[in-house]
């Protein structure tokens, strides 16, 4: 199986250096911009094959820059995959405007650069230049000593990004490796997990992260930028730039950390899947959630996800319908289970709980249904708090969570 790594390495590069990366970054961007211009035909119709919008725009993109071909191909290719993710938005109904690539940022592949130790050769557009990286002199593992120097990891490619505020060229180097795939667990057991503003992830183990450490800094940036705002000059835009940096440098630490707890607890609960409810459009579902919110469910997936594959554990999304109005104990569904944010109560069997924790599990059902469809016979469950629940709704142990008493509760 293959694992990926991305790194970000800081470049150090002389000044006329620099004015090159800057023009080519422009070209790259112009020839990016300019694919999405001609994606579109007469009647609206917006075209996303790569091969189609090559065919249209390579010759042109050619004459106009002087960018290296495979520079041409990649500015393409990024269009064409900006361009498909807004035509799906459209099919589901959503608005959404043509991209319009205005960051500065540009991406090289194995033919464009080649990636070495210590330095990174790049193709501008008037020939190669040598850019040194600049690495902590931190001893001990980084993410540079692990991935980026390491013979294992193969380096694929990189995004090379200019930042405005410091004056800085970063490149993220994207690097993998291929190894022994873990073997596949196939107990059948699902860990349900359950996502939401105030309680990040709730596990149908009854496992609860809080959402308040992300909430606190989130307002704390929010004043600090408010307060840039009102100054208005390039330093305050700058610094602005900066805060924002900080802030998704400190939420991803934030997600990682909780991304490996639940991984771990999946593993010590012994189970060979974990189910997330399906991530498309979960801000329209969830009444107050903001773009962070939306932002970190698909963060925290991507780590969940990628973490568990290296432990044999498999992550799905499932359909959410109703998984908040549905009691897991009697199946019983109503609007009314739910009398307030917090609280479930089922309006049928008078099974109590938090409404997160009961949402977990529901999320562990529906993949579970899934499963005992398509393989007939396996033993499956849900892994509860104190014990097993298999699809016909049989706990081989009590279910002893009650309201106000969420077994371990990781209030952070
Ligand atoms: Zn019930």
């Amino acid at each position: 199986m293959e694992v990926r790594r991305t790194v970000q390495v800081k470049l150090s590069v002389t000044e006329s250096d620099a004015d090159l990366l800057h023009e080519t970054i422009r070209q790259f961007r112009w020839a990016a911009n300019y694919v999405v211009l001609n994606a579109e035909n007469d009647d609206g119709y917006v075209e996303t094959s790569k091969g189609k919008l090559n065919s249209r725009t390579y010759d042109d993109v050619r004459r106009e820059t002087e960018l290296h071909a495979n520079l041409v191909q990649a500015a393409r290719s990024r269009a064409a995959d900006t361009l498909k993710s807004v035509v799906a938005k459209w099919k589901r109904g959503k608005n959404a405007s043509l991209p319009y690539f205005s960051s500065p940022f540009l991406e090289y592949d194995k033919r464009s650069a080649t990636f070495h130790d210590d330095h990174a050769s790049l193709s501008t557009v008037d020939g190669r230049i040598t850019a040194d990286y600049v690495l902590p002199d931190e001893p001990g593992e980084t993410p540079h000593s692990q991935y980026l120097l390491s013979d294992e990891y193969e380096t694929t490619g990189a995004t090379l990004h200019y930042r405005d505020a410091t004056d800085e060229f970063y490149l993220h180097v994207r690097t993998k490796v291929d190894v022994d795939a873990p073997e596949l667990r196939e107990n059948g057991t699902v860990l349900g997990v359950d996502l939401g503003i105030e309680n990040i992830a709730v596990t149908s183990t009854g496992v609860f992260w809080s959402a308040s450490e992300l909430d606190h800094w989130h307002r704390e940036y929010e004043k600090r930028r408010a307060s840039l705002q009102q100054c208005g000059s390039r330093y305050a835009h700058e610094n602005m730039q900066a805060v924002g940096r900080k802030e998704t440098g400190r939420f991803e630490q934030l997600l990682h950390r909780v991304s490996n707890e639940l991984v771990s607890e999946a593993e010590e609960r012994g189970c060979s899947h974990i189910a997330f409810e399906d991530l498309t459009d979960i801000r329209d579902r969830m009444p107050g959630a903001k773009r962070l919110h939306a932002w970190a469910f698909r963060r925290l997936f991507f780590y969940v996800e990628y973490k568990a594959e290296e432990r044999g554990i498999t992550v799905r999304q499932v359909n959410p319908a109703n998984t908040s109005r549905r009691c897991s104990s009697c199946g019983f569904t109503h609007e009314d289970n739910r009398p307030s944010q917090d609280t479930f109560e089922c309006l049928k069997c008078g099974y109590q709980n938090h409404a997160d924790y009961n949402a977990a599990k529901n999320i562990g059902f529906r993949l579970l249904g899934k499963q005992t469809a398509g393989e007939g016979g396996a033993p499956v469950g849900v892994r509860l708090n104190t014990g097993m629940m298999n699809a016909s709704g049989v706990t081989t142990a009590p279910d002893l969570v009650r309201a106000g008493v969420h077994g371990e509760c990781h209030g952070r």
